[in-house]
């Protein structure tokens, strides 16, 4: 993909500095690793303790533990940073959220920091956010927008899926790229465009690249037959032993809430029952569920509620088969959660990734649901940091 007419890196040696805010798990920097960009993180902001000795035990490196909003511009400037990586909380924009957008508290940090880029004495080059789908209509997005155009910021948007890069998980999220003038994008004709199709990415010219209408269902049909099948992102690929007979769940028989003690799965020596869906739910919800097979090319979005909810929380894995339609046989498919290492692999997070023992289950899915996809993320960061000669 990267060509020798571009350089991504600073002056073809220097390492761009880079800041992580809102670095949970560490996606972010993965993806920089990921795009082989000649980079070097300086510093990861994140409030949450837990996922700071995830990313600790990972990166060897705990990021700074605090509020973003308390920063300022001179403790900013401390870093010379050349960009900054932004994947602030999503639930104002969310459709479950209650879509406060800007008024939301968890939204005011974000636009803090961005506030401070005039404030600083070395703006940073380069800035990347991520976020879900609907971040593009909210009033932040315009007050961030109105930010980076005040101040000589050039932009690109995208709304991508894993899906469009051959990896069979649907999981669209929006994302900025902006670089300060004089910088300027390797395809600079998409210039304040909002592009659903990763075109650009692919070295695609302006003739070739899908419409942004074009998200026509043949165009998804067409693309899932380009993807991996399931079973190549699986840790697991056996059958369920007895079901949920031996289930070690205790699930609440009418609430669709699973209320589980997941306490220390690292000494889980019953591996298997403890991701099998008990059969109280699959009665209870079985129709609402996102049921897969090995051999499908798509499953849901995994969010930060997996495994405690079922509905519209990701999709379960059908460990034998059954006539999918049927709602009389849902149990005999024997349905499991996907592990936490599987749903990091639908992300395209590396082998060596690892919680540390004491994160529970819970919290491990709640970890990786908010996190994002490597896989998508990995190309981006590519492009942004690409520099046309
Ligand atoms: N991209 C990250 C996850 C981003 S989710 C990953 O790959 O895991 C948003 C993160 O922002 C969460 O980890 C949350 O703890 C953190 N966060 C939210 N508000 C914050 C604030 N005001 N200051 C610092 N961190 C915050």
């Amino acid at each position: 993909m990267e060509s020798k007419c571009f350089r991504n890196s600073k002056d073809g040696e220097q390492p761009w500095r880079v800041l992580e805010f809102y670095s949970g798990i560490g996606g972010m920097r993965y993806s920089l690793i990921n795009a082989a960009v000649n980079a070097v993180v300086l510093e990861a902001f994140d409030i949450n303790d837990v996922a700071n000795d995830v990313y600790e035990h990972n990166f060897g490196h705990r990021p700074h533990q605090g509020n973003i909003q308390t920063l300022s511009a001179a403790d900013i400037d401390g870093y010379k940073a050349d960009a900054w990586l932004l994947s602030p909380p999503c639930q104002p924009y969310t459709r479950q959220g209650l879509q406060k957008g800007s008024k939301d508290a968890r939204a005011s940090s974000f636009l803090k920091i961005l506030e401070l880029i005039p404030d600083t004495t070395r703006p940073p080059l380069f800035l990347f956010v991520e976020n879900v789908v609907g971040f593009e209509t909210s009033d932040t997005h315009e007050m961030m927008m109105e930010i980076l155009r005040k101040n000589q910021f050039v932009t690109q948007e995208f709304i991508l899926s894993p899906l469009q890069f051959g990896i069979p998980y649907s999981r669209p999220r929006y994302y900025c790229l902006a670089k300060r003038k004089p910088l300027t994008f390797r395809s600079a004709q998409h210039d304040n465009q909002l592009l659903w199709s990763p075109g650009p990415l692919l070295w695609q010219d302006e003739n070739t690249i899908d419409k942004d209408d074009d998200q026509s269902q043949e165009y998804w049909d067409g693309l899932l037959q380009h993807c991996q099948p399931i079973e190549n992102f699986l840790e697991w690929k056996g059958s369920a032993n007895g079901c949920d007979s031996k289930s070690s769940f205790l699930a609440d028989n009418d609430s669709e809430k699973v209320d589980k003690d997941d306490g220390d799965i690292g000494h889980n020596s019953d591996f298997s029952s403890q991701y099998l869906v008990p059969s109280s739910l699959v009665k209870r919800w079985g129709n609402a569920m996102d049921i897969v097979f090995p051999h499908s090319k798509r499953c849901c979005c995994f969010t930060k509620s997996y495994y405690r909810y079922v509905k519209g929380t990701g999709s379960l894995l059908a460990t034998k088969q059954g006539t999918e339609k049927c709602k009389s046989s849902l149990e005999e498919l024997c349905l499991r959660y996907f592990t936490p290492r599987e749903v990091a692999n639908l992300h395209s997070f590396p082998a060596s990734f690892q919680f540390p023992q004491h994160v529970s289950l819970r919290q491990r899915y709640a970890l990786l649901g908010n996190s994002l996809s490597v896989g998508v993320v990995a190309p981006l960061l590519q492009y942004l940091f690409t520099e046309p000669p």
